[in-house]
């Protein structure tokens, strides 16, 4: 089968678009014939060895496509579903934990299918979750017109919350603004003054911050007392090791670095937050805005994009 392939970490380029063998499922798996993978930020941190996997391996971990054999025989040939966290997913075939999909709506358009679910989780256990947000409730959302920041920031306005939102683009403003952010800022080292300013002088209740290394000073400094910081991802890097006195300084704050499988491991916790976005997506409440499709063969092209910041929401390959 075709697939990309990674036999050493590094920069795009180590992405190798090559003919490997297909996998091969254990008992708790299905395969799966991918028609469309989602690309988020977690395969640039595989990719470059931030997170470890023993090498060679095929990069992704979501998208779209039909089943072509359960071992178990319960799940029908043919059935289009979608998944995340199946390591593998940019490649023809992949096997995909049964308990990891779900069915997708005939309704449902299929590069929408391929990448809502790692951001829409992730998403929706930030804001009902990590700090369930509700009416009168205010958040910063750092990326906030990245893949999960579009998300979030639809879910957050939708539970009533003020959502200031931080981009770096005037096209990216207008995409915060459209999804629902109350007030949209570019990154700036005045950006919790200017938070604060517009949130009655007060910090926000909670920061979700993806970026990381970039802003997590500002993310301190922008919540309130007893507040939360969620620092949920690192794309401008890891941020530094920090003396948890800062948490006093800052009023007897929050810190939380949250991961998608925690926020997933408990019974029912995966299926329920699937549904959760398969159902707010198929009836039009979240929408997911498909910023880029590549071809498989230029997964490498998708991954400079993604890093160099020119995407907005979501990002998929076309595999077949
Ligand atoms: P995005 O679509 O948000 O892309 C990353 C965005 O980060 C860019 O578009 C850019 O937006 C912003 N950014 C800021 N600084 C940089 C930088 N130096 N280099 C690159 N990008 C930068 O990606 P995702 O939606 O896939 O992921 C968003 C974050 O969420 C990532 O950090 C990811 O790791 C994290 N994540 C965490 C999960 C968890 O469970 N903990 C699960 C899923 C994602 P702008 O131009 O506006 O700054």
């Amino acid at each position: 089968m075709r697939a990309i392939y990674i036999t050493h970490t590094g920069g795009p380029d180590v992405l190798t678009h090559t003919d490997i063998d297909a996998p091969t499922p254990k008992d708790n798996e299905v395969v799966v014939q991918v028609d469309i993978a989602g690309v988020n930020f977690i395969d640039v941190y595989f990719r470059e060895g931030i997170y470890h996997s023993p090498t060679p391996f095929v990069p992704g971990f979501e998208g779209t496509g039909r089943v072509i054999y359960d071992p178990q025989g319960e799940i029908a040939e043919g059935t289009v579903v979608a998944w995340c966290d199946a390591f593998g997913s940019y490649a023809e075939q992949v096997c995909v934990p049964r308990d990891r999909m779900v069915a997708v709506p005939e309704s449902l358009e299929p590069h929408v299918a391929a990448s809502m679910l790692l951001q829409g989780i992730t998403a929706h256990y930030l804001t009902h979750g990590v700090y369930d947000l509700s009416e009168g409730d205010s958040c910063l959302i750092t990326a906030g017109a990245g893949g999960v920041g579009l998300l979030a920031t639809q879910m957050a306005a939708s539970a009533g919350a003020t959502v200031y939102s931080v981009v770096s683009s005037e096209e990216k403003v207008a995409l915060a603004y459209e999804a629902g952010a109350t007030e949209v800022f570019f990154y700036s080292d005045n950006l919790a003054e200017d938070v604060r300013r517009r949130n009655g002088g007060v910090g926000v209740d909670v920061v979700y911050d993806g970026v990381g290394k970039a802003t997590f000073n500002e993310s301190l400094e922008a919540v309130r007392p007893r507040g939360t910081v969620c620092l949920f991802g690192a794309a401008s890097g890891p941020v530094d090791p920090i003396d948890p006195q800062v948490l006093n300084t800052h009023g007897s704050i929050f810190l939380t670095r949250p991961s998608i499988g925690a926020w997933t491991a408990r019974e029912g916790e995966f299926a329920m937050r699937a549904q959760a976005v398969t159902r707010a997506v198929t009836s039009g409440e979240l929408n997911v805005r498909v910023g880029a499709v590549y071809p498989l063969a230029d997964a490498a092209a998708a991954h400079r994009d993604l890093e160099a910041r020119v995407t907005t929401g979501s990002v998929v390959l076309q595999v077949s």
